[in-house]
């Protein structure tokens, strides 16, 4: 098993295989699909959640790492 960050090299793991700079944004991204689904009234997966971010201009570099890491999981 990889030994590093899911998103990045770091080998400084924090928590469920991130860093603590990508754990961080990904607790975040959990926080924002809960107010997401309730707008969508839970009619959106994780993996659509993440989809849409990706279409998003505004989603930062960090966050479309964790992204990835995320889609990658489950696209096997
Ligand atoms: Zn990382």
């Amino acid at each position: 098993m990889k030994k590093s960050c899911k998103a990045c090299l770091s080998e400084k793991i924090f928590s469920h295989g991130y860093c603590s700079k990508h754990y961080n944004i990904l607790k975040n991204l959990e926080k924002h699909f809960k107010v997401w689904s309730d707008i969508y009234t839970n009619n959106i997966s994780w993996n659509e959640y993440l989809d849409r971010l990706l279409k998003l201009k505004d989603t930062g570099i960090y966050v479309r790492e964790v992204i990835h890491a995320e889609l990658k999981k489950v696209e096997k």
